[in-house]
This record gives C-alpha cells, sequence and structure tokens, in this order.
C-alpha cells in the first residue's frame, strides 16, 4: 500500500520584519490597496491548536504528536493584539472575527473579547466582533463570552450523520455536543448563529439535504463552503470540490430557493432564501467563483503576522516591530504601505491559471492563520 505522507512546509520562518518608512503618517480611516480595495475586517487567529483535526484542515498525519504547535512565548498577548487591533481600526477596520485553530481553546479568551469589545471606530460605533468555532466547548463559555462583549458567533458543522461527522472531526467528538453548543449560543443571544459547512466530495456532500432540512425554518443561517486548496497539507483535489452551483440545484429540487441581493459588498457568501418562507442559506465559493475582487480582508496569525491574502506564502512580521519598541505612528505607517501594495487575488488566478500555480511557493495552513 503507498504511504501517505503529506509534507507540511513550516512557513513560521519565513516572516520579513516590515522596513518602517522614514516618513510617518496619521491613519486617514480610508485605505485602498493596489486594487482600489478598501480595509474593512481584521481575522485574528488566538490560537494554531485545535482539539479536531477536521480532514479537510489539520489532517492527522501532519498535525500529529510529533506537530510542533507554537510556545506560549510566541503568541501575541493580549494586549499586543488589542494594540494591533486600535491600530487597523483607525484605518477603517469595523469588522473583527477571532479564530483559529479553535479560539476557544486560548486560556481567558473572554477577557481579550472584553478588551476588544471596548474599542471604537473613528466615528465612535462599537466594533462588529465575532467568533468562528467549531462549538465543541461553546455550551460552557458561550455566556461568559456574550458577557464580555462579543455579537455573535459563526460555528462549523459538516455533518449531521454521527458517523460522518466524526470521520470529518477525525477525533470522534459527538454531532450532540456542537448541537447543545449552537442551542447555548442563541440561548445567550450570539446570533444570528450562521452555521458553515465545508462540503467535500465523497465525504460529506450526502449530507447536504439532511442539513438543509434540519436547518430550514430554524433560526441559524446555513452556508455551504467550497473545499478549498488552502494550506499545504490536506492534499486537495478538484474533482472533490462541490460547485456551490450543484449544491443549489440538489436543494431547489426539494426546497425550492430564490436568491437574495447581497446585504454589502465583499459579502462572501451567495445568499438564497427558501421559496416557501423557511429562511436562508448561504454558499461560498472559494473555488467556482472567487470573489477576490470584493475582498476587504487581512488576517493576523497567532504570532503577530499580517497576512493580506488567505493563500499568502509569507506574513509581515508586526510582532518583531512591537517587540522592537516601535510606536503606534510606525507601525500604522507599515500596515499603511502592507494595505496600499497588496495586489493579491489568488483565487482569481487560480481560476484563470491553474498550472502556474505549481510554480507558487508553499501556501500557509489555514489553522495557522485562521480561516
Ligand atoms: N476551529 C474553528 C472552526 O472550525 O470553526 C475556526 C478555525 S477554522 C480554520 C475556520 C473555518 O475554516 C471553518 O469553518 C472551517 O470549516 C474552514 N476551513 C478549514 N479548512 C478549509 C478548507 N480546506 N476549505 C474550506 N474551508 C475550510
Ligand atoms: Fe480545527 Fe477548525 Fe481546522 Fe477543524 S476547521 S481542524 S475545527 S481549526
Ligand atoms: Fe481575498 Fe486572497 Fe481569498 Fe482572493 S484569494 S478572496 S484576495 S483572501
Amino acid at each position: 500500500m503507498a504511504e501517505k505522507f503529506i509534507p507540511v512546509a513550516d512557513h513560521r520562518v519565513l516572516h520579513p520584519v516590515p522596513v518602517v518608512p522614514a516618513r510617518l503618517e496619521a491613519p486617514a480611516g480610508l485605505l485602498a490597496d493596489a486594487l482600489a480595495r478598501p480595509l474593512h475586517d481584521l481575522r485574528i487567529s488566538v490560537t494554531d491548536r485545535c482539539n479536531f483535526r477536521c480532514v479537510y484542515c489539520m489532517p492527522k498525519e501532519v498535525f500529529d504528536k510529533d506537530h510542533a504547535f507554537l510556545p506560549q512565548s510566541s503568541l501575541l498577548t493580549f494586549e499586543e493584539v488589542t494594540r494591533v487591533a486600535r491600530l487597523f481600526i483607525a484605518h477603517g477596520v469595523h469588522k473583527i472575527r477571532l479564530t483559529g485553530g479553535e479560539p476557544l481553546l486560548r486560556r481567558h479568551l473572554d477577557k481579550l473579547i472584553a478588551m476588544l469589545a471596548a474599542l471604537r471606530t473613528p466615528s465612535g460605533d462599537p466594533l462588529d466582533l465575532t467568533l468562528t468555532t467549531n462549538a465543541s466547548l461553546l455550551a460552557r463559555q458561550a455566556q461568559a463570552l456574550k458577557d464580555a462583549g462579543l455579537k455573535r458567533v459563526t460555528v462549523s458543522l459538516d455533518a449531521l450523520e454521527e458517523r460522518t461527522f466524526r470521520r470529518m472531526n477525525d477525533v470522534d467528538f459527538p454531532v450532540a455536543d456542537v448541537l447543545r453548543g449552537i442551542d447555548a449560543a442563541h440561548r445567550v443571544g450570539l446570533g444570528p448563529i450562521k452555521i458553515n459547512m465545508v462540503v467535500k466530495r465523497g465525504m460529506n456532500d450526502h449530507q447536504i439535504l439532511p442539513m438543509a432540512r434540519h436547518f430550514k425554518g430554524s433560526p441559524f443561517i446555513l452556508r455551504f463552503i467550497e473545499y478549498m486548496d488552502v494550506g499545504a497539507s490536506n492534499g486537495w483535489k478538484l474533482d472533490e470540490v462541490v460547485p456551490s452551483s450543484e449544491v443549489v440545484r440538489m436543494i431547489s429540487e426539494e426546497m425550492p430557493l430564490l436568491p437574495v441581493d447581497s446585504n454589502y459588498s465583499g459579502e462572501t457568501a451567495a445568499r438564497w432564501r427558501y421559496a416557501d418562507g423557511g429562511g436562508e442559506i448561504g454558499v461560498i465559493s472559494s473555488v467556482t467563483r472567487a470573489f477576490c475582487s470584493d475582498c476587504t480582508r487581512i488576517r493576523l496569525s497567532t504570532e503577530g503576522k499580517l497576512y493580506t491574502c488567505l493563500f499568502a506564502t509569507a506574513g509581515h512580521d508586526l510582532r518583531t516591530l512591537m517587540r522592537q519598541g516601535r510606536n503606534d505612528e510606525e507601525i500604522s505607517t507599515v500596515i499603511a504601505h502592507l494595505w496600499r501594495a497588496r495586489a493579491d487575488r489568488y483565487s482569481e488566478i487560480r481560476s484563470l491559471a491553474t498550472e502556474a500555480l505549481a510554480l507558487r511557493g508553499p501556501k500557509v495552513e489555514m489553522s495557522y492563520i485562521g480561516g
């Protein structure tokens, strides 16, 4: 039998420390990148660890007992995270999503949430502060997260069928505990809650209809995500992607769907509503319909590296700048320069020229910079 070995590059050594420009500038609250895209969303990874081993994200054979996760000293402190967030808000960010790894594994996360929730945009508004979680620890943390100032949660759930869900998370975690977490979050008011299902052909595509039936008419918005070629370790193949068009057709045959206009420019999910008034679903077509032209997101890794694209091969080391004692104006100017230089549009390019990707270096893992 062929050995299943997938090499994983260590992206944590590839990060340049940004050069601080000689001319410093004050943030104007509005930045545009090289493709005229504004900066609105910051995703912050608060841990690179996870208690799941989802086959499409942290496959067991790579993230095994020998995998070197980040030591505590490498992690940004809550003060450092809050400082970076504050600088980004001055540049126009108004939405922050905490992610990971599994963010609820980060100790005292509610304290970080309270610190972020106290921040205000230049016009005095609170942030849209959300979190993405596998919900394994949500039932016991929901109230504390809400009390700390978290607005909403998005929960990942790839199947309702026990056997399939356990195969997807690969640590034998039961569905019922995730459903309990979702209910607890709903009860304490962390809604509207979105439920994300990554669809991998041959693994959980038979769960599309049961998931749609289950969440139809509920307060939860189910979203189907195309399995992406993120990272270097999931052994991605195009034929394992179930195109969103297929998902919509499949559901619509049983429960007719109508398109809905998007809420705002930059929204990643295309929305559909049930013709009979049973609520809505979303589809995120990261592979078949790239949305790079509307991408307003930047990502901060657990150890303070900035990534201007989910598919970037290297991050920009803000932690070193902070720990060198650089002041706010210096770091803020660095951020402005990084965003203005941003020309990433990986998904669009992938759609245009898949073969050119072979020339690129290894991509960063989703569990490291967060989804
Ligand atoms: N652990 C948390 C969770 O699973 O919700 C947060 C981090 S996880 C990396 C964020 C999101 O990325 C999840 O919804 C997950 O399903 C999604 N994701 C991870 N790998 C993916 C892939 N290869 N393709 C599409 N989505 C992926
Ligand atoms: Fe963990 Fe989330 Fe990745 Fe699954 S998708 S392995 S829960 S980080
Ligand atoms: Fe944004 Fe990069 Fe994804 Fe395109 S590929 S949508 S630029 S993160």
